[in-house]
């Protein structure tokens, strides 16, 4: 909500002068609840929030920001799980909340128009009397925005098809840190000039604001299936997981809940009729043509067997569907009855490597008495390590941090990476180093200069915290 109150900060009277009052937030109640994004082990308030309406209000505000040395946090809806949109060193926020209008749907090319704060779901809704869909499904795909899927390039269950938001995305208007906007690809499929759209997918708000995107859509397929294999074993299931991939098939998606959470899930409102005797159960989509999806159903069917599975069950109906995917997909909100916070790890092994992980996590956690559950997109080898906690313990906290350090730290030694999807922020910028030589850091670091000389744009994200030294002594610096 913006705030009326009187102001003496004369930024806040500047940006109210230029934007008008409605676009600016800055009372006390109202930072409150800006301090962090869904990764609430670090916060901080921000100095003022702006929520413009159009890609020139945006520029406006950036370009006051700009001259004003004060760091330049974009913000979505928040849901973000590296802390990337958490503001620091007294930046601004500009969240995209109020731009969330489709501009143009293009029926013939399968594309459309969109501002950037349109909520992901909002956009499949509405193309649906098109039969046309937006295929990148992050879990939290009812609240989170475009916009911040563009700059995490999120993945979800059905990515593991259809490819994370970077395959998506044609084109994408960016306010820099200069307050200037530019064009990045467009409509057309082969853009002239270097192609920079897969280096702004992903660059967590460290290049630019991106205010609308030229986004691709895929037709709904004719049939849709879902299946839900029990197993007694993790190994076994996810032994069933390279198997099929092995086969050559290619499911829409493949995603694993163990017994942790299956339990939290059956005591929550997310309840699905997941058994709670098994070791895990695996959630397989299939889409497509009619043939095709009872051609790989029969055969994923005797590919779980073989490995053991204690049954093989076919969705009946489509609300039995959707309860499937709603246990899957409110999974971390069921964790809420376990403790009162939720640290959601997110990294990523070779599928192959899937036993060996989850066996080094379950390892950490037993050893530092954290309480781990594991829900995943085993089909892409990502995993997400929950770990409940109460943040009002520091002790606990400490020892949260500590497994989370050595999780990313298991995962890399096995040939893996420190994120799939959730992104670096100020989560694990300090791990970049467990996958990075300095001369890549420092590589990364002269991009980044390049969008932005004034190192403003969510400065002490996505680098090692003893790379923003120069950053933060820019953002003190008068012009
Ligand atoms: C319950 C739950 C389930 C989730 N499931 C998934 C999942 O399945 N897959 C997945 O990938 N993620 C998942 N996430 C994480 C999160 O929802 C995604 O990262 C999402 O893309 C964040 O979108 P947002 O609008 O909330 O962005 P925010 O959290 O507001 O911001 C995220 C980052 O993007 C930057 N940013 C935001 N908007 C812009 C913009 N317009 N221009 C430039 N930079 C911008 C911010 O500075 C920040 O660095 C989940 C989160 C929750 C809470």
């Amino acid at each position: 909500m913006p705030d009326f109150s009187p102001s003496r900060d004369p930024l806040v009277s500047e940006l109210e002068q230029a934007l008008g009052r409605d676009a600016v937030a800055a009372s006390p109640e109202h930072l409150a609840a800006y301090e962090c994004d869904g990764l609430a082990l670090y916060k901080e308030r921000p100095r003022v929030v702006i929520l413009p309406r159009s890609t020139g209000e945006t520029a406006r505000a950036v370009r006051i920001l700009n001259r004003a040395h004060v760091p330049i946090v974009p913000r979505g809806a928040g849901t973000g799980l590296s802390g990337g949109a958490t503001p620091v060193k007294g930046g601004a926020l500009v969240s995209l909340a109020r731009m969330r209008r489709v501009l143009e749907v293009d029926t013939v090319d399968r594309l459309a128009h969109v501002e950037l704060g349109l909520v992901n779901a909002d956009l499949s809704a509405h193309t649906a009397r098109w039969k046309l869909t937006y295929a990148p499904d992050p879990s939290s795909q009812t609240a989170c925005t475009l916009g911040g899927n563009v700059a995490e390039n999120s993945g979800g269950p059905h990515c593991f098809k259809h490819g994370a938001t970077t395959l998506h995305v044609l084109g994408l208007t960016v306010v820099l840190s200069s307050g200037e906007v530019v064009s990045i690809g467009g409509p057309e499929p082969d853009p002239q000039g270097y192609d920079l759209r897969t280096l702004f997918v992903g660059s967590e708000g460290t290049l630019g604001i991106a205010t609308e995107a030229w986004l691709r859509l895929v037709p709904k397929p004719e049939v849709v299936e879902t299946y839900l294999a029990p197993f007694s074993s993790m190994d076994a299931a996810c032994r069933a997981v390279s198997a099929v991939v092995a086969a050559g098939i290619l499911p829409a998606a493949l995603e694993m809940i163990d017994d942790r959470t299956i339990a939290a899930v059956e005591a929550s409102i997310f309840a699905a009729g997941y058994p709670r005797d098994a070791a895990a159960v695996l959630l397989v989509e299939l889409d497509g043509s009619r043939a095709e999806v009872r051609r790989d159903g029969t055969r994923i069917q005797e590919i779980c067997k073989n490995h053991g599975a204690l049954r093989f069950e076919s969705a009946t109906d489509e609300e039995q569907r959707k309860r499937l995917w709603k246990g899957r997909k409110g999974a971390f909100g069921a964790m809420g009855r376990i403790a009162p916070d939720l640290y959601v790890m997110d990294c990523v092994v070779p599928r192959t490597r899937l036993p060996q992980a989850l066996a080094a996590i379950s390892e950490i956690a037993d050893r530092l008495g954290v309480k781990c559950a594991n829900v995943f997109h085993a089909g892409d080898g990502n995993l997400h390590p929950n770990m409940s906690y109460d943040g009002r313990n520091a002790e606990e906290v400490r020892r949260v941090l500590q497994a989370g350090e050595e999780i990313c730290r298991a995962c890399v030694d096995l040939g893996g990476t420190l994120s799939g999807e959730h992104g670096i922020g100020i989560e694990k910028n300090d791990f970049l180093p467990m996958v990075f030589r300095p001369a890549e850091l420092s590589a990364f670091q002269q991009v980044r200069r390049a969008f932005d000389p004034d190192g403003l744009m969510n400065p002490c994200k996505s680098l090692p915290s003893s790379m923003c030294g120069e950053i933060a002594a820019a953002a003190r610096a008068p012009k």
